[in-house]
């Protein structure tokens, strides 16, 4: 049975991980202390979903895995009342429902990752730093350059840009992965003794800084208290990126009095999140970069484009595929 490490926890590594089930032996190395990667939760006297705001289910493949995960609670449906916004003004409003499900995670947005790494090797807080040739195989080297052991097959399961990074020279698809350019993200979050007037609980925005608004307290399953998530566009990330986070928290709060009406700069909690690799436009090409003669891989949501559906099918069509 082949020895495989995968690199990264979030979605697309797990689902690889569950995928290959009983056809090799898995090890997942992940840097952070759990699992979810941009599926997050930040917990504490506020929660925020810090990154995915909610998925949506397309595919049959993908609809058929949230299936028994829906049945235990772990997902539900957030029915919220959503508008789009044209900078102040609304353009439309309706309110989601079982004939377009938007999903989330309970209670927070890691919540499906978590359950499915539960019964998987996951070596957390560890960073993977290179992968080197070893005889017929490949050693994984953590960052002090300290031996992760010995593997038949190295999938990563990272942002584009970090594959580039760590992935051996002889890897076929670089020239794919260095053409991938994932997009920032700032995320503000604010949390309110006293709740402020909201008649949406998430806003689509246009032609503004902010390009999404959610009342994370508004979905399922989440503390009563009022929470509110504002992410920036990519565009006013990218052109920002130097600035100091109480600037872009000044900035943010501004935008979102004047997309309100009111006055948001009294909240109890504030936090600034700044996502490098946030995003990615729609790819087209391989949904999962297999190299069989090397024994190396690269998945993730960039394989099509930057939604928690495009990183369980990346996953899923690199367990279906790779030549184990
Ligand atoms: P990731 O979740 O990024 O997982 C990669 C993992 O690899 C991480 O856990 C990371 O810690 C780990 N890692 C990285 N480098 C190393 C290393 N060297 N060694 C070990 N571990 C490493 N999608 C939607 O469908 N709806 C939304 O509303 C939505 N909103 C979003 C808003 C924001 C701000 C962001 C950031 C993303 C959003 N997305 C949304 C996209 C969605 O979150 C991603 O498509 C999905 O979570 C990507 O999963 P992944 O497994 O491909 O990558």
């Amino acid at each position: 049975m082949n020895d495989v490490a995968i690199i990264g926890a979030g979605l697309a590594g797990l689902a690889a991980a569950r995928g290959l089930g009983k056809k090799a032996k898995v090890r997942l190395f992940e840097k952070s202390w759990r699992a979810g990667g941009r599926m997050s939760t930040r917990t504490g006297s506020y929660e925020f979903d810090h990154g995915a705001q909610y998925f949506t289910a397309r595919t049959s493949a993908f609809k058929s895995f949230l299936d028994p995960f829906i049945e235990q609670g772990i997902i539900a449906r957030w029915d919220a009342r959503f508008v789009e916004l044209d900078n102040c003004t609304v353009t439309s409003r309706r309110r989601w429902d079982a004939g377009n499900p938007h999903y989330v995670s309970v209670p927070g947005m890691n919540a499906l990752c978590l359950a499915l790494a539960k019964d998987l090797d996951v070596h957390y807080e560890t960073r993977v730093g290179s992968i080197k040739p070893n005889g017929s195989n490949w050693e994984l080297m953590d960052t002090n350059d300290q031996s992760l052991g010995s593997y038949d097959w190295v999938v990563t399961a990272i942002p584009a840009e970090q594959v580039s990074a760590i992935m051996p020279s002889k890897f076929s698809h670089h020239y794919a992965v260095q053409r991938k350019s994932m997009l920032p993200c700032h995320t503000l979050m604010l949390g309110y003794r006293q709740a402020p007037e909201f008649d949406f609980d998430a806003a689509l925005v246009k032609n503004s800084a902010i390009s999404w608004i959610s009342v994370n307290s508004s979905k399922p399953g989440r503390p009563a208290d009022f929470c509110l998530l504002a992410h920036s566009s990519n565009a006013w990330a990218a052109n920002n990126l130097g600035l100091e986070d109480a600037s872009v928290i000044e900035l943010m709060i501004k935008e979102l009095g004047d997309i309100s009406k009111q006055d948001m700069s009294n909240a109890a909690h504030i936090d600034l999140h700044r996502w490098l690799y946030a995003n990615i436009e729609k790819q087209t090409g391989n949904q999962a970069l297999i190299d069989a003669d090397n024994r190396l891989a690269a998945i993730g949501d960039w394989c099509i484009k930057g939604r928690v559906e495009s990183a369980f099918i990346s996953g899923r069509k690199l367990a279906m595929s790779c030549p184990l």
